[in-house]
């Protein structure tokens, strides 16, 4: 199989599909690989790195698609590519398609094999493809919070760490799954006071048992939660419910409660956001204030450590990618009912149900 990868083309997107580590694995295997010019240069990979595997470059993403059996990507097709896609082609990345119609009908007039990283499965019910993201944007969060309280930017002027004779931040962390957990763990080791909430009891145990000690749970009740908000010099939102927007957990006028210059760091914020004052941000203008609070709120944490983030995500997919050009997407499926559920658009058929049910399409 001829695998493709181009460039990202969303703005600010400076991950790419394919690692040369991952190119150097599918040529092992007996593929092809084609990468456009300059497509891993936004996460330090240069051409040169490609071609020593074995890999052509190729000079435009156009002649990628043409080329190219099975493309790899990182974001959604932008309009201009999905234009280039062609009937039988397969296409594995991130799609998100429910809240996109637009993107779900051009897929479906394709003809193509759309496989969607954010729907693939694991034997333990989690989502391989979108974890090494959330232990990206985890694990930036306190950085990122910890940049936000300094008086500089707006922040209450507190070192996370403090300092001999001087007591360390209090750190909320709403939310102790894979976000939650990584952001406690960072939170801790730079030295703060770090307890996080989660209204799950078996997700309490389990960190009670693996972290005790090195950071405090509470239950996420309304009480807890709302006293933990008002105690902390950062507050980091990392809820999810599956398939649902974000609950608003902290209301507007709990802020006046906060200590001002507290710094709110909501990794939710992709789905809608865990408090009532979060708005998207980007990385070029990152925060904002109200009512003396400064709120860090980019949708796309992971694109400030483009490298690690690539690197991270190359891991998880390199599997499924080998399996793919391997036996092809169709025994591939049948073989993996967790890549399966990664399926969401073929032969101009939607296939994934909660997509058509969101969008109001067959499926
Ligand atoms: P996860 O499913 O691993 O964890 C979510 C946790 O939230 C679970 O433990 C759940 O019990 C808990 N929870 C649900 N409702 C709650 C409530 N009312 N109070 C307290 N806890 C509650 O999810 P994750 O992978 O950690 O992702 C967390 C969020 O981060 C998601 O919204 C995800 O989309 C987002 N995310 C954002 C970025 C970014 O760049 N901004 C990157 C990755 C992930």
């Amino acid at each position: 199989m001829r695998i493709g990868c181009p460039k990202e083309i969303k703005p600010q997107e400076f991950r790419v599909g394919l690692t040369p580590a991952a190119a150097a694995e599918a040529i092992a295997h007996g593929h092809e690989v084609v990468v456009e010019t300059g497509a891993g240069v936004g996460s330090g990979f240069e051409d040169a790195e490609y071609a020593a595997t074995g890999a052509t470059i190729l000079p435009d993403a156009a002649t990628v698609f043409a080329q190219a059996d099975m493309i790899v990507k990182v974001k959604e097709p932008q309009a201009v590519e999905r234009k280039m896609l062609r009937d039988g082609q397969v296409l594995f990345t991130y799609l998100h398609l429910a809240p996109d119609p637009a993107q779900t009908h051009d897929l479906i007039a394709s003809g193509a094999t759309c496989i969607a990283y954010e729907t693939v499965t694991d034997r333990m019910g989690g989502l391989p493809l979108l974890a090494p993201m959330s232990e990206v944007a985890g694990k930036l969060a306190p950085q990122m919070g910890a940049w936000t309280l300094q008086k500089a930017n707006g922040g209450r002027g507190v070192l996370m760490g403090g300092v001999p004779g001087v007591g360390p931040a209090q750190v909320a962390v709403i939310g102790g799954g894979v976000v939650g957990t990584h952001a406690a763990r960072v939170a801790a080791g730079m030295g703060a006071d770090v307890v996080v909430l989660d209204r799950s009891l078996p997700r309490l145990r389990h960190l009670d048992e693996t972290f005790g000690g090195v950071f405090r749970t509470r239950y996420a009740s309304a009480t807890n939660t709302a006293e933990l908000v008002a105690q902390a010099d950062m507050v980091i939102g990392a809820v999810l419910v599956p398939g649902a927007a974000a609950p608003k957990l902290v209301k507007r006028d709990q802020l006046s409660g906060m200590k001002t210059g507290a710094a709110i760091v909501d990794v939710a914020i992709d789905q809608g956001g865990c408090f009532e004052t979060s708005k998207a941000t980007t990385h070029e203008d990152p925060i904002y204030e109200v009512d003396g609070i400064m709120h860090y709120c980019v949708a796309n944490m992971p694109g400030a450590v483009a490298r690690t983030s690539t690197i991270a995500l190359g891991n998880a997919t390199l599997p499924f990618l080998l399996a793919l050009a391997d036996k092809g997407w169709r025994a591939a499926c049948l073989a993996d009912p967790h890549l399966r559920a990664g399926l969401n658009v073929h032969a101009g058929q939607l296939t994934y149900a909660a997509v058509g049910e969101a969008l109001g399409l067959p499926s």
